[in-house]
C-alpha cells in the first residue's frame, strides 16, 4: 500500500489526486534507485582504467633503465587514459541526457547533414580497417529534433558497426521517411548479437562478451546514449540483427513535414 506519509497528506484531496502523488512518489523512487545504480556501476568503470594507470606508473619508474619496457608502459598508459576519457565524456553526455524528457525547442534538422557528420566521426577508424561507409536512401529529408543529440546517436551507431565488423566489409547508413517520421538506419556485415542478448545491449555499461571484440575499447555506454536521444525526440530505436551475419540498427525520428509546427514560422538560417 501507500506509505504512511503519502496517506496523511492527501486524505482531503479527490481520490485521482492521491493516485498522481503515489504513482508520482513511486516514479520518484525508481528514478533514485536507477541513479544510485549508475553512479555505482560508474566508479567501477572508473576503477578499472584508472587502477591500471596506477600499476603502470609504477611500472614504469621501476623501468628505468629499460628503455624498451618504457615505451611499452608508456604505450599502454596511452591506451589507458584514452579509454578513460571516452568514458568521461559518455557519462557526461549520458547524464545531461537522462530523464528522456521531451526536447524543449526541436528544430528543423537536415538529415544528409546529419548522416554526413556522423560517418566523419568514424572515418579514420574505417579507412585504416578498409572498411567502406556509404550513403544510401532518399535525400532531402528533414527530421524535427537536436541536431547535435542527433548526430552524437547516429555517430554511435556507425561507430559501433565500424567496431564490430570484418577489415573491408561495408557499412551502410540509410535514410528512409514515411508519412510521420524517418527511419535512420545503419547495417553492417559484422559480427552480430546473440538472439538472447539482444534485449540487453541497451542497458547502461553492458556489453556482449568482450572476448570476442577484437577491441576492449568499447564502454557498453554508447547504445544507452541512442536510447535516451530517441525517447527525447518521441522516436525509438530498433534492431535487427543475425550472429555471424551483421546486424542493422533503425533509428526512427519525427519528419518535418511542410505542414510540422516548426515549418509554420520563419526559417532558421543556418
Ligand atoms: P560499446 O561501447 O561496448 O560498443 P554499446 O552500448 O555501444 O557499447 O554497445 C553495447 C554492446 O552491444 C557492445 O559491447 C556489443 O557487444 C554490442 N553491439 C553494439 N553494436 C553492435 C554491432 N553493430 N554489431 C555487433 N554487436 C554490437
Amino acid at each position: 500500500g501507500p506509505p504512511a506519509h503519502v496517506t496523511a497528506r492527501v486524505a482531503p484531496l479527490s481520490s485521482r489526486l492521491v493516485l498522481a502523488l503515489v504513482e508520482d512518489r513511486t516514479r520518484e523512487r525508481r528514478v533514485e534507485a536507477i541513479r544510485r545504480d549508475f553512479v555505482a556501476n560508474v566508479s567501477h568503470e572508473l576503477k578499472t582504467p584508472v587502477g591500471a594507470l596506477t600499476l603502470l606508473a609504477e611500472a614504469v619508474e621501476d623501468a628505468a633503465d629499460d628503455p624498451e619496457a618504457v615505451t611499452r608502459f608508456a604505450g599502454r598508459m596511452q591506451t589507458e587514459s584514452a579509454r578513460l576519457n571516452r568514458l568521461v565524456q559518455q557519462i557526461i553526455e549520458l547524464s545531461r541526457l537522462q530523464g528522456d524528457d521531451p526536447l524543449d525547442d526541436p528544430q528543423p534538422v537536415d538529415v544528409d547533414k546529419v548522416v554526413v557528420r556522423a560517418i566523419d566521426q568514424s572515418a579514420i577508424d574505417a579507412q585504416s580497417r578498409r572498411i567502406d561507409v556509404v550513403q544510401d536512401g532518399e535525400r532531402g529529408l528533414e527530421i524535427l529534433g537536436n541536431v547535435d543529440e542527433v548526430a552524437l546517436a547516429l555517430g554511435n551507431l556507425v561507430s559501433n558497426a565500424v567496431a564490430y565488423s570484418p577489415d573491408g566489409s561495408t557499412v551502410v547508413v540509410s535514410a528512409r521517411p514515411d508519412a510521420t517520421r524517418v527511419d535512420l538506419s545503419v547495417t553492417d556485415q559484422g559480427i552480430g548479437i546473440p538472439a538472447d542478448e539482444i534485449d540487453r545491449i541497451f542497458e547502461r555499461f553492458y556489453r556482449v562478451d568482450p572476448a570476442r571484440h577484437r577491441s576492449t575499447g568499447g564502454t557498453g555506454l554508447g547504445l544507452s546514449i541512442v536510447k535516451h536521444v530517441a525517447a527525447s525526440h518521441g522516436g525509438d530505436v530498433r534492431v535487427w540483427s543475425v550472429e555471424g551475419q551483421g546486424s542493422t540498427f533503425t533509428l526512427e525520428l519525427p519528419r518535418r513535414t511542410t505542414g510540422s509546427p516548426a515549418a509554420a514560422g520563419p526559417d532558421i538560417p543556418e
